[in-house]
């Protein structure tokens, strides 16, 4: 029988772990066939809740389902870790600076990246989606110098569904209708959208659109689904968030259908300006378990000031986290 792959997953006690854990278990995440063995990384006092969670897991009876650790200790949750989904995040709490939020993360990024860098599989695969999502793979690649650089990315996938949906219902298509989509930059507000490659029955996106949807409803409305999710739930979205980290995974392991490429945030070669290292969203295709960028694009004046200014961010926050002696 083939030997299970070792899913680490942090934060599963919080929303997104719960609803990611269940359809890793079910075989979504590694293809059906594919047996896999969670860990579940909590703090001391969310342990009991994801041994809660695991007992649900267990009542599920998922045939895939190889068994379940838990564990408060990143050291003992990443040993031979295949794959790694790193959820859980320190939240902004009000009175909260950027510096302070940076530095709660940069505790739980560094000796999260460490382990992985000591004690996971040489294959692993890491996915960053607690936020600041970029900085905080940056943070954990920096602390596992041993592993390839490339092995660390973000998760802008949930911003390309988004897009997609939100392209797809204005011009009344199917989503599966929507091709090459790209988000550009960082996981946050900045974060660019972009319809200039984008095609929708073999043509521009951006042609079959007003330049006021474009600008001033598609943007902002992808940019800030998140905030409009948190208003009309009352809580963020969570299932949304763990269907993207699922897609990501998926896609990398398996690679990307022809004809078509998706988003994820994984570290810059140089490639569209982008400063080297920084990890940031591109138009990527997979092949044999890697993401490759998708080369060649002409970026017009319009989309090359919104990537700038994303990147600029992640400039930022780059700098911000290594004058705290982070990276
Ligand atoms: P969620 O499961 O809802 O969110 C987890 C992280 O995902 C947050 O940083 C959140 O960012 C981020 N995120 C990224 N993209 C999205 C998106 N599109 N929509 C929503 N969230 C997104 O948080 P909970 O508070 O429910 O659970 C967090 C869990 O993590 C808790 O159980 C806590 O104990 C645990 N934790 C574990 C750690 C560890 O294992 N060492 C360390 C820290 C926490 P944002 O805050 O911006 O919404």
């Amino acid at each position: 029988p083939q030997t299970p792959v070792k899913v680490t997953v942090t934060g599963a006690a919080g929303q997104i772990g719960y609803a990611l854990l269940f359809r890793i278990a079910s075989g979504q995440l590694l293809g059906q066939g594919v047996p896999v063995r969670l860990s579940l990384l909590e703090i001391p006092q969310a342990v009991k809740a994801a041994e809660g969670t695991a007992m649900e897991l267990d009542d599920c009876a998922f045939p895939l389902l190889a068994g379940i650790d838990i564990s408060d200790d990143p050291n003992v949750a990443f040993d031979g870790a295949n794959v790694g989904l790193l959820v859980g995040a320190r939240p902004r709490t009000k009175g909260m600076e950027r510096g302070d939020l940076l530095e709660a993360n940069g505790g739980i990024f560094g000796p999260q990246g460490k382990a992985i860098n000591d004690h996971a599989a040489d294959d692993v695969r890491v996915l960053v989606v607690g936020n600041p999502a970029n900085t905080n793979a940056l943070i954990a690649q920096a602390h596992a110098p041993d592993v390839p650089a490339d092995r660390f990315t973000a998760m802008t996938r949930l911003d390309h569904n988004r897009a997609l949906s939100q392209l797809a219902g204005k011009l009344q298509v199917a989503v599966a209708d929507v091709k090459k989509m790209t988000i550009w930059g960082n996981h946050s507000a900045t974060q660019y959208p972009d319809l200039y490659h984008a095609e929708v029955g073999g043509k521009i996106a951006a042609e079959q659109v007003d330049d006021s949807w474009l600008r001033d409803t598609f943007i902002p409305t992808v940019a800030k689904r998140g905030a409009a999710i948190i208003e009309a739930r009352g809580a963020s979205s969570a299932a949304s968030a763990a269907n993207a980290a699922i897609d990501h995974v998926y896609d990398w392991i398996n690679g990307t259908p022809q004809g078509d490429w998706t988003s994820a945030a994984i570290p810059s070669d140089g490639s569209y300006g982008v400063p080297e290292g920084l990890i940031s969203s591109f138009p990527v295709v997979s092949n044999g378990g890697a993401w490759e960028i998708v080369q060649g694009l002409d970026i017009d004046p319009f989309s090359r000031e919104r990537i700038d200014a994303s990147v600029a961010e992640l400039a930022e926050e780059r700098e911000a986290v290594s004058r705290l002696g982070l990276l």
